[in-house]
């Protein structure tokens, strides 16, 4: 098992900023650090001092506001007026860092840069030895290779200029994936190679973009080919289709046993913040954060799901909400969905339900669905209540009266054929049972279960609501329930929708 802490390095602030439509002000900047430092990340890019004096000054108040326990990191390139400004910027954190940087792939040194590789390597060498005169002890230096991804063809030059780029005096050294072309493994193989060419106590980091989509696999590889340090931004912001999305990463780490660094409950209402400050919007079905992304639909996976809620590890989903802070995985009702979720919805709801009640009434709510789609839960809940409190069938109740103590009139029809008759019993329950026993319909209650019901129900003050087991001389046991604002009334109302229900079961 691996045993080494990823260390994540959070570039929300440079990389994401960069590209939004609308980069943050100091405020906003101010704000979304105090999120990175809850969520507990190990560094944090603060900023690009030397693009404009709004950025210089925002980094300047950000490294005064940092703990002794997160580096803070601006950005330079190689050039001494940029490393400068960097240093200025940063050099109040409790642990500055300059991170400067330069392509070395040959496509961006030959056609952007224009320069032959060897001054290319120069300006490396260059651009860190000066920034480790001035970064002091408390701080340190971080090199990038710019396009480390297009880097294939000329491995041996980079390797090369990386041992020099170190002796100067960068202890982190980062490969970015500036621009995600081909598939992982190639990346992957290349970091594996830097890891095992430089020395030991050189920090090796990874900063993947996702322009495939892939990010996130390429720097959960990374890690496991000896990278510890993790770069990203939070919700994946950044150019094109954004940096790694450190929240995918920490959790699948954390899924393959690793111990991972941040406070994953934050990550949640991070996300939900950091879209709406962004302006970013998170898409339905973003991996863990997106709306969507924990709804279960079909009959198969809500019945697997449900039976496996309270599991850590749970069927059809890859982690627990809870272990982000979400707490709204859903079961949502479709044509394609079945009993399990409607046991589960109605429960959800707060009203009894058997599942042979559940079973007895997915043919109903199925054929709404198949015309409206997913079903709003009241939709469901209303077809619950007449489905199971108003069950129609050949008979009826027309009334029921006390008479004296312990005896009692019952009024009703079957089949269109009145009966009024009187029982007698103690409870209003077991003298309606004799009136029907006496009319020729006998039952047989099993159990009798009063549920106490508060405020209102389907727009009526209900405090009855009562469930029936009831046993029949065809062998049938079924549940049946009232509901009215009298317990005894409850009772009875019970009882005819009953013999409703076994007569369907005939
Ligand atoms: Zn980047």
């Amino acid at each position: 098992m691996n045993t080494r802490k990823p260390f994540f390095f959070d570039s929300t602030l440079r990389d994401g900023n960069q590209a939004l439509k609308k980069p943050w002000n100091l405020k906003e900047k101010e704000f979304i650090f105090d999120l990175l430092l809850k969520l507990g990340v190990q560094a944090v890019e603060v900023g690009f001092p030397g693009s404009c004096d709004m950025d210089f000054e925002t980094c300047q108040k950000l490294a005064s506001l940092a703990n002794d326990k997160t580096v803070v990191c601006g950005l330079a390139r190689a050039v001494e007026r940029d490393i400068n400004l960097a240093y200025d910027a940063i050099k109040n954190a409790k642990k500055p860092r300059i991170h400067t940087f330069i392509a070395l792939a040959p496509f961006n040194m030959k056609y952007v840069l224009q320069k032959e590789p060897d001054d290319v390597k120069k300006l490396a060498i260059d651009a860190v030895k000066h920034a480790k005169s001035l970064i002091g002890e408390n701080g340190d230096v971080q090199f990038s290779v710019e396009h480390f991804g297009d880097c294939i063809d000329n491995m041996p030059f980079v390797i090369d200029t990386l041992k020099e780029v170190v002796e100067a005096g960068a202890t982190t050294i980062n490969l970015p994936n500036t621009v995600e072309r081909t598939n992982p493994m190639n990346f992957v193989k290349r970091v594996s190679q830097v890891v095992q060419e430089l020395p030991e106590n050189i920090i090796i980091a990874v900063h993947c973009h996702n322009d495939l989509g892939m990010a996130t696999a390429t720097t959960v590889e990374s890690y496991f080919a000896g990278a510890t340090q993790l770069e990203g931004c939070l919700n994946g912001l950044g150019e094109r289709a954004g940096n790694m999305n450190i929240y995918e990463v920490a959790v699948a780490l954390h899924n393959c046993g690793v111990d991972v660094p941040l406070n994953l409950k934050e990550i949640y209402e991070t996300a939900l913040t950091i879209a709406e400050k962004s302006g970013v919007p998170i898409y339905e079905k973003a991996p863990l954060i997106g709306l969507d992304s924990l709804a279960h639909r079909s009959g198969i996976h809500q019945d697997g799901a449900i039976k496996t809620k309270d599991m850590e590890k749970g069927a059809y989903r890859p982690i627990h909400p809870s272990l982000i802070g979400r707490d709204d995985e859903k079961v949502g009702f479709t044509s394609q969905s079945g009993k399990t979720a409607i046991y589960e919805i109605i429960k959800t709801a707060g009203y009894p339900i058997t599942m042979e009640e559940a079973i007895r009434i997915t043919p109903a709510i199925k054929e709404a669905a198949e015309k409206v789609g997913e079903l709003p839960t009241r939709y469901i809940t209303d077809i619950y209540f007449k489905e199971v409190f108003k069950i129609k069938g050949p008979f009826e109740l027309i009334k029921f009266s006390k008479i004296t103590d312990g005896k009692f009139r019952v009024e009703f029809k079957h089949n269109n054929k009145k009966y009024n008759v009187v029982g007698e019993d103690n409870g209003p329950l077991s003298a309606c049972l004799n009136a029907l026993s006496k009319a020729g319909f006998p039952q047989k209650l099993i159990h009798y279960e009063q549920v106490a019901i508060d405020g209102e129900i389907k727009g009526v003050s209900a405090d009855a609501m009562t469930g029936l087991k009831r046993e029949v001389p065809t062998g049938h046991v079924v549940t049946c329930r009232g509901l009215h604002t009298s317990t005894a009334q409850a009772n009875i109302l019970a009882l005819f929708n009953g013999l409703n229900l076994i007569e369907g079961l005939k």
